[in-house]
C-alpha cells in the first residue's frame, strides 16, 4: 500500500514501526462550534484511511483529541480564546459549550458513519502531561520564559520548516486572521507552549504550573496526546491540510526535541472543501452543517459519497448542484444494489470474486484513490458474474466505504413497488420541488414538515421525489 506523506512530498510504501500494528494519531475538533462538512470531509477521508487499514489486516489504534481549551483565532498565538468566544455566545460555561460541541460533533460523525477513533481525550484532562512535557523542553534548552509565557524556541532546530511544498495560501490560513506581532518573542516562529501572560482576564480554565497560573498551548497539546496512548513512534498523524502549518510543523518541532529522536512517519492531510466563494470555515463565511443538509432533505450519506466521489489530496468544490448529482448517483446505485440482491442466493464465484476484489484494492492501495474504488463498485455491479459474488463483494467493499448500500437495498426492497401515496401529498411534494428550484429554502423546510405531519418522509433528488411513509 501506498499513501502520500507531506514529509517526504511523495507516495511511499506503507511500513509501520511493529509488524501488523499502526498507531494512528488524529487532530480532533475545536468544540467551541458545530463541526462544518468542511471539517466532516477530514474525518471521512481520514475514516476511511482507518477502516481501509483495518481491511488489510492491521491491528490500528486510533486516537483523537478534543480541543477544549487553548486554540486561539488566529493558530498564530494571537487573538481570542475560541472556547472562550464560544461561551460567551451563547452565555455558558466554557465546559459547557465543550460538552454540547462534543456530543454534537459525534452525533454528526455517527450520521456519517464515522467511526469513534479508539481513544479521545479531552485536552483539559492532560494538563500534568503537558506541563512534564514542558519542563523538559525547558529543562534541554528547547524552551524559554519571556513576559511570563513559555516559549519553543525555533532556532534550536536544524529545519523547523518541514512541509515547504504547501502553496503560500495553505500556509497562510490558520495565521491570517488578526496576526499582530509578540515581542516576547526570540524568534518570530517560535510559538507558545504555557501561557501565563494572559491577555483575557476572564479566561475561564487555569492550571497552577511551575511557570504560575495559566493554560498551555494549542499544539502541545497534540504532542502530548499522541505520545501519552500511542508512543514514541507513531505511524500516521492525519488532518486537515490547513493544520500542517503552523500546527503540525510545531508538533513535530517539540515532540522530536523531546523525544530526541524521529517522532512520526507519515503525514497524511486533506485538502479542503471550498465552496464558490473560498475555504469553508467555522469563523468566516458560508458555514454548512450536516443538521442543515439533512433538513434540506438530503441523506448524510449521500455527503459521504460525494466526498469519495473525489481524491482526498485535491480540493473540493460543495454545490448544491453538485451534492444533487451524488444524490442522483446514489439513489441509482442503491436501486441497483436492491435489484441484485432480490435475486443473490447461489454460491459465489471465487475467481470473478478475487478478480473485482482486487481492482477495489487496487485503487485503495493506490493512496486511498476513493474515486477509483467506487469505479471498481460499479464495476461489480456491470460484471457478469452472479448475484451472491455481487452482494459478498459490495459487503466487503462497504466495510471501509461505509455508505450504508445494503441497508438502503433492502429499504428499497421493503416498500411494496405499487404503493400509492395521496393526492395531497403528492401536491405538496411538487410544490416543495418548485420551492427547492427557486431556492425558497424556507418555503421547501415549510412543505417538508407539512409533509412529515402527515405522516411521510420526503428526500429530493434530482430523480424525482423520493417519499416513503413513516
Ligand atoms: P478545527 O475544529 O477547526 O480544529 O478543525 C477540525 C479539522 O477540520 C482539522 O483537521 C482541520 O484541518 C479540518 N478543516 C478545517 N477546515 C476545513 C475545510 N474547509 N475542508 C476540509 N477540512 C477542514
Ligand atoms: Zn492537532
Amino acid at each position: 500500500m501506498k499513501i502520500y506523506n507531506s514529509l517526504t512530498r511523495r507516495k511511499d510504501e506503507f511500513v509501520p514501526n511493529e509488524p501488523n500494528k499502526v498507531t494512528m494519531y488524529t487532530c480532533g475538533p475545536t468544540v467551541y462550534h458545530f463541526a462544518h462538512i468542511g471539517n466532516l470531509r477530514s474525518y471521512i477521508m481520514e475514516d476511511v484511511l482507518e477502516k481501509y487499514l483495518r481491511f488489510s489486516g492491521y491491528d490500528v489504534k486510533r486516537t483523537m483529541n478534543i480541543t477544549d481549551v487553548g486554540h486561539l483565532t488566529s493558530d498564530g498565538d494571537t487573538g481570542d480564546d475560541k472556547m472562550l468566544k464560544g461561551a460567551k455566545r451563547e452565555h455558558k460555561t466554557v465546559m459547557e459549550i465543550a460538552e454540547f460541541y462534543t456530543n454534537a460533533f459525534f452525533e454528526d460523525c455517527r450520521r456519517l458513519n464515522i467511526k469513534r477513533p479508539d481513544v479521545v481525550e479531552p485536552a483539559t484532562h492532560c494538563i500534568d502531561d503537558f506541563i512534564r512535557v514542558i519542563s523538559s523542553l525547558m529543562d534541554k534548552g528547547f524552551a524559554y520564559e519571556a513576559g511570563g509565557n513559555i516559549y519553543f524556541d525555533t532556532s534550536r532546530l536544524e529545519q523547523y520548516y518541514v512541509f515547504n511544498d504547501f502553496k503560500e495560501d495553505d500556509l497562510a490560513v490558520g495565521v491570517r486572521e488578526g496576526v499582530e506581532e509578540d515581542s516576547n518573542k526570540k524568534n518570530k516562529a517560535d510559538f507558545v507552549l504555557w501561557f501565563t501572560k494572559s491577555k483575557f482576564d476572564d479566561q475561564e480554565l487555569k492550571w497552577d504550573s511551575p511557570w504560575g497560573v495559566g493554560y498551555p498551548g494549542w499544539h502541545i497539546e497534540c504532542s502530548c496526546i499522541s505520545m501519552k496512548h500511542l508512543g514514541e513512534y507513531l505511524d500516521i498523524h492525519c488532518g486537515g491540510i490547513d493544520n500542517a502549518f503552523p500546527h503540525h510543523t510545531n508538533e513535530i518541532a517539540q515532540s522530536e526535541a523531546y523525544l530526541g529522536h524521529k517522532w512520526c512517519k507519515y503525514w497524511f492531510h486533506v485538502h479542503h472543501l471550498n465552496t464558490n466563494s473560498g475555504k469553508m470555515s467555522k469563523s468566516s463565511g458560508e458555514f454548512l452543517t450536516v443538521s442543515l443538509l439533512e433538513e434540506k432533505g438530503y441523506n448524510p450519506l449521500v455527503y459521504r459519497f460525494f466526498c469519495l466521489l473525489s481524491h482526498y489530496r485535491k480540493s473540493l468544490v460543495f454545490s448544491y448542484e453538485n451534492l444533487d448529482n451524488a444524490a442522483v448517483s446514489y439513489n441509482k446505485l442503491t436501486a441497483k444494489i436492491a435489484a441484485v440482491l432480490k435475486d443473490a442466493s447461489g454460491e459465489t464465484d471465487d475467481a470473478a470474486y478475487s478478480r473485482l476484489m482486487k481492482s477495489f484494492t487496487d485503487a485503495l492501495d493506490n493512496d486511498i484513490n476513493t474515486a477509483l474504488a467506487i469505479t471498481a463498485l460499479y464495476d461489480v455491479l456491470r460484471d457478469g458474474t452472479n448475484g451472491a459474488t455481487k452482494i459478498a463483494l459490495i459487503k466487503e467493499f462497504d466495510r471501509v466505504l461505509s455508505l450504508g448500500l445494503i441497508e438502503a437495498a433492502e429499504r428499497l426492497n421493503a416498500v411494496p413497488e405499487d404503493a400509492e401515496l395521496p393526492q395531497e401529498i403528492l401536491d405538496l411534494a411538487e410544490q416543495r420541488k418548485n420551492a427547492r428550484k427557486e431556492k425558497n429554502f424556507a418555503l421547501a423546510d415549510e412543505l417538508r414538515d407539512k409533509i412529515s405531519a402527515l405522516g411521510y418522509v420526503i428526500e429530493e433528488t434530482r430523480q424525482g421525489t423520493k417519499i416513503t411513509k413513516k
